[in-house]
């Protein structure tokens, strides 16, 4: 599988449709090498033979399926992640992430979202921020639908973010603007109804 370079400390292996699997991040901290996801499916893990911190987006299989076939020395999760991960899992030690935390260049922090409970993302440098697929609703009947509360919440936690960037997954070239991405949430925010703790979209925020 290509791995693609983003910069001297960020690289990811391509997300693929068969099997589905999410990108996988690559992350130089120091000495150590994290992975932001592992994916599903062998082939997609063929280069991936040291040994590895691992940080998981959220529970879905095509971002958690690997992880028994990875050699994993510290997992970093979320509670909602732990439940349906820990027993695939040959961590030595598993770390459950509420708050937020910061190991040298990286920090991994929660980000309230509409497609998964207990979404992390984690940023690097400063600069590059890895989100998953917590900037996605949930599509339930042909529209994109978000929880207002959370919807609200995941703006001010990217706008609260130093990154400029958002590495986004299944997303062509993973690197987005964070701005414009604030600002396509916050129309579809806008559209929101008192009456309602939904809103439904006929667009997400790539469109
Ligand atoms: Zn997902």
């Amino acid at each position: 599988m290509r791995e693609i370079k983003i910069s001297d400390n960020i690289s990811y292996i391509e997300a693929t449709e068969e099997p589905l699997s999410a990108d996988i991040g690559i992350i130089r901290s120091g000495n150590e090498l994290f992975l932001y996801d592992v994916g599903r499916g062998e082939s997609n893990i063929a280069s991936l033979n040291g040994e590895y911190n691992v940080v998981l987006s959220h529970f879905h299989p095509d971002h958690t399926g690997n992880l028994g076939s990875i050699k994993c020395k510290g997992l970093y999760v979320s509670k909602e992640t732990y439940k349906h991960v820990s027993e695939r899992c040959n961590a030595s030690e598993s770390i459950i992430v509420e708050d937020g935390m910061g190991i040298g260049n990286i920090s991994i922090f929660p980000i309230p979202s509409s497609h998964a409970k207990g979404c992390l993302g984690v940023m690097v440098d400063d600069r590059y921020a890895f989100v998953g697929d917590a900037l996605y609703g949930r599509v339930r009947a042909g529209y994109y639908t978000y929880n207002v509360q959370f919807l609200k919440e995941e703006i001010e936690v990217l706008k609260a973010l130093k990154a400029e960037y958002l590495l986004v997954s299944h997303y062509k070239g993973m690197v987005a603007d964070k701005s414009r991405i604030i600002e396509r949430l916050s129309r579809i925010y806008e559209m929101r109804d008192k009456n309602s703790s939904e809103i439904r979209a006929d667009f997400d925020w790539i469109d």
